[in-house]
C-alpha cells in the first residue's frame, strides 16, 4: 500500500507544495487553463471551512459573514484544545477550541445554521464523556450528536449531488498520534475498537461515493505522513524534537481509496493543529499538496474571531490591503473562515478569508491565498 509520505515526500520536482505565512513561493508545476468553463457535469462549488471553534461562533454574526462568501458548503472541524495545552491546562485556557468542552449549546447554534454543512466533532467535544448514559439522562457527547443529526459526518459519507461532491467524515473526537480517544465512546457508538477498524469505516464509507463525484475527507485530524518536523501541518509543537502527530487510520483509508478507486480525492479538510505553533516558533505550513495533487488543508485558524477595538479606531488585526482598512465605529468583529473555490471538478483556489462584521453590515476584509491553481503558486 502507498502511504502519504511516499505520495508527500516524493521527488522534488513532483512535490508541488505547502505553505503559509505573506510571501509566494513559485513551484514546479504546470497548471491548466481551466478559466472560466465549466462543464455542467462537473463539480463546481464554494466551500468555507470553519476551522476549530474555540468557542468562537456565534449564529447571527457567523450567519451575517457567510452570506458575504455565499457558500455552497460549509464544513466544520470540531472545537479543540491544542494537545500540548494539555499538559499545561492551567496556563492555557486561552487556547481553548474544538467546538467548546463538550459545548452542547454551540453545537446546537451550529446545528441551527441554514447553509448545507458537514462536521466532525473533536476531542474536546467529548472532554468529560467517557462513556454513554442511560437514556434519562444524557451526556454532553449525546446531546451534540443528537442536535447535528446527519450532519455529523463521522465513519459516513454525505452525498450533495447538486455539487457533484461527497464527504466522507474520518473518526470523530481524534486527538491525534498512535492511540484511539474515547475508545468507550467509539466502540459503543461505532463498533470501532482499534485503528484498523477505524480506517475501514472510513473507507467504507468513502467507497460508495457516486463515480461522478469528487470524495473530499472531514476529520478532526489530518492523516499521518505529511512530516514530522514541528511546523509541518500534522507536526508536534509541543516537543523540541517534533514528530508526526497525524492519524494513522485516517492514512490508510485515504491510500486505500485512491489504490482501489479511480474517484478522484482533491481535497482533505481537518483542523487540530492550530496555525500558530507553540512557545513562539511561528506559524504551522497549513497547506500540503501531494505528488498525487490531493490537497490537505489545516483550517485550525485560532482564535478565528478578532474583537475590533472601537477606541482606536481600527481591529486588532493589521489587513494587508489598507486601502480595504476598516474603520469600526461601533467595534464588531472579523471572522475566520478558509474559502475553497472547486472549479471544473479541480480545487481552483483556496484563500483564509476574513470578513468584518459590525451591527448589520458584513464585509470581505481580507483574503491570504494560499493555493491558486491559475498561478501554480502558493502562498508561504
Ligand atoms: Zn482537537
Amino acid at each position: 500500500m502507498l502511504t502519504l509520505n511516499a505520495l508527500v515526500h516524493a521527488p522534488a520536482h513532483l512535490l508541488l507544495s505547502l505553505l503559509s505565512g505573506p510571501h509566494h513561493h513559485r513551484c514546479s508545476s504546470t497548471s491548466t487553463d481551466h478559466a472560466g468553463r465549466s462543464s455542467p457535469m462537473a463539480a463546481s462549488a464554494r466551500i468555507a471551512v470553519v476551522g476549530d471553534v474555540h468557542d468562537d461562533w456565534d449564529l447571527e454574526e457567523d450567519t451575517k459573514a457567510l452570506q458575504v462568501l455565499q457558500p455552497d458548503l460549509v464544513l466544520f472541524t470540531g472545537r479543540c484544545l491544542p494537545p500540548y495545552s494539555v499538559l499545561f491546562v492551567v496556563f492555557s485556557l486561552a487556547f481553548v477550541c474544538d467546538f467548546g468542552n463538550e459545548n452542547v449549546e454551540l453545537v446546537q447554534s451550529v446545528a441551527s445554521l441554514k447553509f448545507p454543512k458537514a462536521v466532525i466533532l473533536g476531542n474536546h467535544d467529548a472532554w468529560k464523556s467517557q462513556h454513554f448514559s442511560s437514556k434519562k439522562k444524557k451526556n454532553g457527547v449525546q446531546l451534540q450528536l443528537e442536535s447535528l443529526g446527519e450532519d455529523h459526518v463521522a465513519f459516513k459519507r454525505l452525498d450533495f449531488p447538486a455539487l457533484k461532491l461527497s464527504v466522507v467524515g474520518g473518526r470523530p473526537f481524534s486527538c491525534g498520534g498512535e492511540h484511539l480517544f474515547r475508545k468507550n465512546l467509539l466502540s459503543a457508538r461505532y463498533g470501532v475498537h482499534n485503528m484498523d477498524e477505524s480506517a475501514n469505516r472510513i473507507y467504507n464509507a468513502a467507497v460508495g461515493s457516486p463515480e461522478e463525484h469528487l470524495v473530499i475527507f472531514l476529520a478532526h485530524n489530518g492523516p499521518k505522513g505529511l512530516g514530522s518536523n514541528l511546523n509541518d501541518i500534522c507536526g508536534k509543537d509541543w516537543v523540541p524534537g517534533g514528530g508526526d502527530h497525524g492519524d494513522p487510520d485516517l492514512e490508510k483509508a485515504i491510500c486505500l481509496f485512491k489504490e482501489r478507486t479511480k474517484i478522484q480525492t482533491p481535497l482533505v479538510v481537518f483542523g487540530h493543529m492550530h496555525k500558530e505553533l507553540a512557545h513562539g516558533n511561528g506559524l504551522r505550513k497549513m497547506i500540503v499538496v501531494g505528488a498525487d495533487k490531493t490537497i490537505y488543508l489545516n483550517a485550525a485558524i485560532v482564535p478565528r474571531v478578532q474583537r475590533l477595538n472601537p477606541k482606536q479606531g481600527a481591529s486588532n488585526r493589521s489587513f494587508v490591503n489598507e486601502e480595504t482598512s476598516f474603520v469600526p465605529e461601533s467595534g464588531g468583529t472579523t471572522r475566520a473562515f478558509t474559502l475553497v473555490q472547486v472549479l471544473d471538478s479541480r480545487v481552483h483556489r483556496i484563500t483564509e478569508t476574513w470578513v468584518s462584521v459590525v451591527g448589520d453590515e458584513a464585509t470581505l476584509q481580507e483574503e491570504q491565498i494560499l493555493f491558486d491553481r491559475d498561478q501554480s503558486c502558493f502562498n508561504r
